[in-house]
Order: C-alpha cells, then structure tokens, then sequence
C-alpha cells in the first residue's frame, strides 16, 4: 500500500471533461488577462464567503503584501503576526513594516492572551493566520484591535470554507487573504490568489493595484504592481469550487477517524472541530524525525512542513524571539496524508501504520 500527501489527478480525473472544456474554451477565444471567468469566479466567491467584494490576484503572498500596501505603512509601524508560516512575514517585509511575532496555542493558531502585550504604540496591524483549516479565536482578535485602533488583515490561505461561530474566515477583519496554490483546499493550475473585503473604497484600489495602476484596460488611476488572477486559472476554479463542499467534508471525516484511533497513542492531535476544514492534518511527536523516517519506509508520504519559527530564519535578520510553543510544534510537527480521495483502506493503513510504531 502506498499512500500520497495530495491526490491532484484524482481531482482532475474527477472533472475532466468539463475541466477539458474549460481549457479549450479559453483558448480557443483567446480570454487570458481580467476577462469574465475572472469576473464569475470573483462574484461565486463573494457569495460563498458571504462578502461584498473579491479580487483575485496572482498568490497569496502577495494578497498580503497588496492588502499591506493599501495601508501606507512607515519603515517602523509594527505588524503583529505568528511565526510558523513564513509568508505572512515576507509580505510584511516587503510592505516596508517589522513583524511582531506572537506565540501560537497546540492548535497553531494566535495565542490571543499574548497580543496585548505584544502591542507597542507603532502597532499598526494584527495579521492572524488561520493555520491548517481551523480558525483563529476571531472575537478576541476583533475585541482587541477595535480597543487598540488596529486593522486587522486575516491570512485565510488555508482556511477556505472554516468557521468560527457561524462566519467564514476572512470575512471578519478589513481585509482577507486567500491562497489558490496547489496544496491548500481550492486550487487552481499553478498560483493564485485573492483577497476578500466588505469596504467599497479599498475593493476600488486592489483591482487598481493588481493591474499595473488600471481599473479597467487603458485608463491609469494610480500606482500599481502586475498581480493578476490569470483567467484561465479562474476557469478552472468556477468548476473546481463545485466540489469543493464534499471535498471539505471528506477531510472532516477523515481527520473525525483519525481523531478517534489515534489518541490514545503519545502523539499530540489537532483538537476536532466541525468547523475546521482540515487543509492539513499535523499531528506532534517527541520524535518527529524517526516517525518521518518510518512513515516514509511505509510509503505513506507525510512533511514536516513547519520546521524553522520565522524569526530562526538568518537570511531574514529578524531580531530574536523566544516563543515555546512555536518551537516545540517546529520540533515535533507532521503532516500526515489527508485528502478527500483517500479510500477507506488508506485510512485504516495510516492509522494501523502509526499504530503500530514504539516509541512515538
Ligand atoms: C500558502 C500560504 C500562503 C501563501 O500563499 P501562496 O499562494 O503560496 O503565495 C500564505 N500564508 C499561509 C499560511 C499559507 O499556507
């Protein structure tokens, strides 16, 4: 048996004529840059996120980074952020501002009894990053940055579709960034992106600044970077977003067996929720890199996707943090396969599989 991290051409295979289509279509008229597959994806999503605006862009880090940019940020305005996932950190560098990094909880999210002390008078923004489908603790995010006079900037790459008390992620702060990259739950062809808003004005200047300093095709209204969502990327996604409800639920109960059959053994779960959509499934091990080894001999392909805290990295010459958690999950995290094709078999190989290792 041999079990894989994504399952891609499965979900090719699952649409393929009418994926088919969609590229023959595009082609055939020759439609690639902001045309109506693009307008289409950007209205679907606003009604699946119940927001007022999308504006597709070409990644997730830049979501960030533009989202940032729209803020006129100083050289030492402060963004308050976790440090697992390095992206966040390099869109707040590219916009000219500091990461502030703040400790996260065993789910991976923001540990939000910490941000206020994390809060300086430069504090301008709190980006929380809804790690591995499962929402931030977004009341007292919102409570805290309405007291503090800061924006918030959700980075929602992988939390397509998740929860918290009844509302999707993303649509809580002024700005929300979503990530259309092959490993997270709706992707498109190679990158993609786009950021989610309820504020007219700042709708109006995103598809300003995604377009080279255009709204429309000619007219120039002001700077701009060349950030698009490409339009057959969009195509791809208008008939990729039909499944995406069933694929989310497919991880659930995945993650729902996994939850059951694993926790007795010594290994840090994620918690279970019905409002997490499981982008990935990381599970903690004193000793990650056997577990890694042996899972590999097992043929069950699993990461370790979040080794090094964003302020460890030297090349970003970060000042120095000390943030216990983060560094236990970088010490002790894997990924281990979860995707909606997996087959009843799979799952019960991972589990057996894990099961059966000593000294987890
Ligand atoms: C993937 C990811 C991003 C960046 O998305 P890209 O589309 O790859 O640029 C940002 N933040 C988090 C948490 C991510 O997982």
């Amino acid at each position: 048996m041999k079990v894989s991290y994504l399952d891609l051409p499965q979900q090719y295979k699952n649409q393929k004529r009418e994926l088919d289509e969609a590229f023959k279509r595009v082609m055939a008229e020759g439609s690639f840059i902001l045309r109506k597959d693009v307008k289409i994806f950007e209205k679907k999503m606003s009604s699946y996120l119940g927001v007022k605006h999308i504006i597709g862009v070409n990644s997730g880090t830049d979501a960030i980074y533009l989202s940032l940019k729209l803020l006129n940020l100083k050289p030492k305005d402060e963004v308050i952020t976790t440090a697992l996932s390095p992206y966040p950190t390099f869109a707040i560098l590219n916009a000219g501002a500091k990461p502030i990094f703040v400790d996260i909880e065993m789910d991976f999210n923001m540990n939000t009894d910490k941000i206020e002390e994390a809060i300086s008078p430069r504090t301008k923004v709190i980006i929380p990053v809804h790690l591995n489908g499962r929402a931030s603790r977004m009341d007292k995010i919102m409570k805290i940055a309405k007291k503090y006079k800061l924006k918030v900037i959700e980075d929602s790459a992988q939390s397509i579709g998740a929860e918290y008390k009844g509302k999707k992620t993303g649509t809580f702060g002024l700005l929300g960034c979503f990530s259309l990259h092959p490993m997270k739950n709706l992707s498109c062809a190679g990158d993609g992106g786009f950021i989610s808003t309820n504020n007219d004005r700042l709708a109006k200047q995103l598809k300003i600044l995604r377009n080279i300093g255009k709204r429309e095709r000619t007219t120039f209204e002001g700077f701009g970077y060349n950030s698009r969502l490409d339009n057959l990327h969009a195509a791809i996604l208008n008939i990729k977003l039909k499944n995406l409800k069933e694929y989310i639920n497919k991880r659930k109960e995945i993650a729902f067996m996994y939850n059951k059959r694993l926790s007795r053994l010594p290994l840090t779960l994620p918690p279970f929720s019905k409002n997490d959509t499981y982008n990935s499934y990381v599970i903690c091990s004193k000793n990650k890199k056997k577990l890694l080894k042996y899972l590999k001999e097992k043929k069950i392909e699993s990461f370790s996707h979040y080794q090094t805290p964003v302020y460890k990295i030297k090349e970003l010459k970060l000042p120095n943090f000390k943030l216990p958690i983060t560094e236990r999950i970088c010490r002790e995290a894997i990924s281990i396969p979860i995707n909606p094709s997996m087959t009843k078999e799979e799952i019960d190989y991972v589990i057996k599989t894990i099961s059966n290792k000593k000294d987890l």
